[in-house]
């Protein structure tokens, strides 16, 4: 049963009503815990839930979870969206597609020679999302672009921005209006500056459709929620954004906990000053009580500045927070935006229905052993599907397979067999990383 679409109903950009997506993280063939996992997620406030579907096997379990959740959903009066999170696989999105809210597709997945042949093999999509009021997701990703685009523009902004306007062109070309973009990297700068141009573009042609945030790879605690608060909040603050997803490698109810956090700060940002800057001088002075909040509001204070700015210098100034405390927040922020770096930039995705290892454990060991180099850059990812191309350029990689096996990266390159973690660590150990 598909519920009534109203995501065409949403305030403009401008309001504080954004609709907060989180993503499961269960094995989408287990019914059970998948429509658990999402009740819970709705309980703590999400209004869209992502759930990865990496193959046909595991349509069939998604039909089942939507028809579960609706039944649940419909007992509690809350609007939910279900999207299917569908990679590679075009025929998978188009069987998603007749009963889920939303098809996230990726269109580096449908990689062509050309522009006419990719919109081809897209064709049968749209009709389908036509027939049955399906809103697509062009989800354009750093680290899955397609050749094609990369050859034309190389891997940069400007190759993100062209590959979302493909696809609002193909939209168009089938009479498809139902669409939502989002550009993501684990470089919170690219997807800011991204995002950007792609909205100036959408001016220029005076259509804007809605846009979907996040920044991929943000790893967790406090510098995950900090590197989001900088990527979605700054955009926000520029009007650009009408959905969001805070990716933490961590329980998926702590996005939705941490979404809500930055909507409040986002909304206290709007009524009051609490910035200066000048001459490349950042000064936020955010009197947060709340911890989180206050990194919330701090964070989303720095993007908004940094979207147009280059920024040599941030002080933070709370009376409600110690010299250590400060200091550590002062510390992650210059990390994050690339002003003074003193520690391992330790990457690591949010992990979804294709993670089969405990990455937040993994996460954590990295984090405990390996955050002492600076110059260095090591991604903890979920999958063979989508780690390699999102951790490209990372020094180091742990990269899931199945049954608890992971393999190391160095570089693009694969050292490894799939092994244990204990015996990933001892890789990267005799590659000369110390605890
Ligand atoms: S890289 Fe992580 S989040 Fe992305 S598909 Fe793989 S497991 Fe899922």
């Amino acid at each position: 049963m598909k519920r009534i679409n109203m995501f065409y109903g949403l305030p403009d950009s401008f309001s504080p009503h954004y609709l907060l997506q989180s993503m499961t993280n269960t094995n989408t063939n287990d019914v059970e815990a998948t429509v658990a996992q999402i009740m819970e997620l709705i309980d703590a406030g999400a209004d869209l839930v992502r759930v990865a579907v990496p193959g046909l096997k595991e349509v069939e379990a998604l039909r089942k979870i939507c028809r579960d959740v609706a039944c649940r959903v419909s007992t509690i009066q809350k609007q939910i969206f279900v999207v299917a999170d569908v990679h590679f696989l075009p025929e998978v999105a188009e069987k998603t597609a007749s009963f889920v809210e939303k098809v996230r597709i990726n269109p580096g997945n449908f990689a062509s020679k050309d522009f006419e042949t990719m919109a081809l093999r897209a064709k049968s999509l749209f009709e389908i999302c036509k027939r049955h009021d399906t809103i697509i997701r062009v989800g354009v990703n750093q680290g899955s672009l397609c050749d094609r685009i990369i050859s034309r523009y190389g891997n940069t902004t400007e190759a993100l921005v062209e590959s979302a306007l493909e696809w609002l062109k193909i939209s168009e070309m089938y009479g498809f209006h139902k669409i939502v973009f989002s550009i993501k990297s684990s470089h919170v700068k690219t997807t800011m500056d991204a995002n950007l141009l792609l909205y100036n573009k959408m001016v220029e042609m005076n259509k804007i459709y809605p846009f979907h945030l996040g920044v991929t790879e943000a790893a967790n605690e406090m510098e995950g929620r900090v590197k989001s608060a900088i990527g979605i909040g700054g955009l926000l603050l520029h009007g650009i954004g009408n959905t969001f997803r805070v990716s933490l490698t961590e329980n998926p109810v702590n996005e939705i906990y941490f979404s809500k956090i930055l909507v409040g700060a986002i909304q206290d940002i709007k009524q009051n000053v609490y910035d200066n800057f000048s001459n490349g001088i950042l000064n936020i002075h955010y009197p947060e009580t709340s911890v989180e909040k206050w990194w919330a509001g701090v964070g989303a204070l720095i993007g908004k500045w940094w979207l147009n700015n280059s920024i040599k210098e941030i002080n933070i100034i709370n009376p409600h927070f110690s010299f250590e405390e400060i200091k550590r927040l002062q510390d992650c922020v210059l990390q994050i935006c690339n002003i003074k770096k003193t520690r391992t930039e330790i990457i690591a995705c949010p992990s979804c229905g294709r993670t089969q290892y405990d990455i937040q454990a993994v996460l954590k060991e990295v984090k405990q052993r390996f955050s002492h180099y600076p110059h260095l850059k090591i991604a903890v990812m979920g999958c063979v599907v989508n780690g390699p191309g999102e951790m490209a350029d990372a020094d180091f990689g742990i990269v899931g397979s199945a049954n608890d096996k992971v393999a190391v990266y160095k570089g693009k390159e694969r050292i490894s067999d799939f092994v244990s973690v204990q015996e990933a660590l001892e890789i990267l150990r005799n590659e000369g990383l110390r605890d």
